[in-house]
């Protein structure tokens, strides 16, 4: 590829997600040049469709000691929170193997805190970018109520709560009556719960992809819909028959990711975990009872969640790859968790239901990768955010700006593609 322009020359970003965007509106808003590269139009992949909430309380990661035995036992079941498709299953099996490795307890405390650095300063990162795209309107300062159908059942995730209590997350225990007043018309199913009252939700996730793209184009930034073909090691990329210089490249495109790295020789083991939504056309959940705020259901966790144009019910994860087609048992298994959490919200708002599959990209350790790809300094990773992509997205591109404009992140060391628990390797 052709010489690249003298530093501070433009970046080349790999994918409108949200991911993609924020890293964009980082670099423009310290005065950097950015073009963005999408054969579709922004926020078109899994940040079109996921549920709003800004989990800054979520620092334990997937893989916790006995997960893979939990795992296990949901594989025999096609209607379970979490599937692998049977003609699936040997392509799933390395980063199922690399999520058991990275289980143990101690691998788990490291991540954590990992997960505590990026995850702590999302609010106001959030709240930064809001107010300069003037979307503050998107945030909604709601709590995120998680609900179990008996004390027992919360004491099965008593690792999960014990780890952030450690970490300093705070959160309030309920009994019936506490989830009651927190959500009127909560269906008796659930009779004991965790409140996290620094957990916010953006109303319309895809309405936040387009502000960020129209205040990207405000900003003078270039958006090229066409699909990138190749990276270059020197930021440069081929798209739509054509070589684009650029002084740094960001690869940010979501569970696709694969597809530009592999090339360059380097294997990661990022897979799709595929989640559904289903939008209810009103935000009624029970008569006269709006829903307040996200319910995340402790035995199915699904996240129902008040969504601008009505109730958002997503969630469950599914192993199938980039390419079959959307289960349809993964709805109904959305619909039953609905009408469980709240039986009386009757027929208002199915008229209008919408439905929708989406791919998070994610890796087995949890933990997106951010930073310079080893040997090609010019390319900067961010991708495999996973469940918590919108979350992390502010953060990520505040690090990421910050170190392609030469300024030390020291906090990007823990989230290199070389980290022990990722399981990365070079090609033969
Ligand atoms: C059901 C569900 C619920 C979720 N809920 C939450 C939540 O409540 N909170 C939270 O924080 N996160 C949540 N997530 C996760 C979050 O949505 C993702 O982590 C996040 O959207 C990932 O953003 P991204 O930009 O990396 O990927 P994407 O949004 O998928 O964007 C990647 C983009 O790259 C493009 N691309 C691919 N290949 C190329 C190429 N060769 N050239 C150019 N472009 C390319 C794609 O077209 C796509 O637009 C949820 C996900 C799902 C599925």
């Amino acid at each position: 590829m052709s010489a690249p322009p003298p530093a501070g020359g433009p970046v080349n970003i790999v994918g409108a997600g949200i991911v993609g965007l924020s890293v964009a509106w980082a670099l423009a808003s310290r005065g950097r040049a950015v073009r963005v590269f999408d054969a579709q139009p922004p926020g078109a992949g899994a940040s079109f469709g996921n549920s709003g909430s800004l989990s800054s309380g979520s620092v334990v990661p997937l893989a916790v000691p006995g997960a893979a035995r939990a795992g296990l036992k949901m594989l025999g079941s096609p209607d379970a929170p979490l599937v692998v498709r049977r003609r699936y299953l040997l392509r799933a099996l390395p980063w199922l193997r690399q999520f058991v490795r990275v289980s143990d307890e101690a691998t788990v405390r490291q991540v954590a805190d990992a997960l505590l650095a990026i995850l702590s300063p999302t609010l106001p990162a959030w709240e930064a970018v809001l107010g300069a795209i003037d979307a503050r309107d998107l945030l909604a300062h709601t709590g995120q109520l998680h609900v179990y159908a008996s004390r027992q059942a919360l004491a099965a995730d008593g690792f999960a709560w014990r780890l952030r209590a450690d970490l300093g997350v705070r959160s309030e225990a309920l009994d019936r009556d506490g989830l009651l007043a927190r959500q009127p018309g909560l269906g008796p199913a659930y009779t004991a719960g965790m409140f996290l009252p620094e957990a916010a939700a953006i109303t319309d996730p895809h309405g936040l992809c387009l502000r960020l793209a129209q205040a990207l184009r405000q900003r003078g930034a270039e958006f090229i819909q066409a699909p990138v073909d190749a990276l270059g090691a020197d930021g440069g990329l081929q798209a739509a028959g054509r070589t684009f210089p650029a002084q740094a490249c960001v690869l940010a495109a979501g569970a696709w990711s694969m597809d530009l790295l592999r090339p360059l020789g380097l294997r990661v083991p990022l897979e799709s975990q595929r989640g559904y939504h289903l939008q209810r056309s009103s935000l009624e959940v029970a008569p006269g009872e709006p829903l307040r705020g996200p319910v995340v259901t402790g035995d199915t966790k699904v996240f129902i969640v008040p969504m601008r144009a009505g109730v958002r019910c997503g969630g469950t994860v599914e192993f199938a790859g980039l390419r079959a087609d959307p289960g349809e048992r993964r709805f109904a298994l959305l619909q039953a968790s609905f009408e469980r959490a709240f039986p009386q919200a009757g027929e208002a708002g199915a008229a209008g239901q919408t439905r929708w599959m989406g791919h998070r990209p994610c890796l087995p350790d949890t933990l997106p990768v951010l930073g310079p790809l080893p040997g090609l300094p010019a390319l900067w990773a961010a991708f495999g955010h996973g469940h918590l992509g919108l979350t992390m997205s502010a953060v990520t591109g505040q690090w990421l700006a910050e170190a392609i404009c030469g300024r030390a992140v020291p906090e990007l060391a823990r989230f290199g593609i070389q980290r022990p628990s990722l399981g990365a390797r070079r090609a033969a």
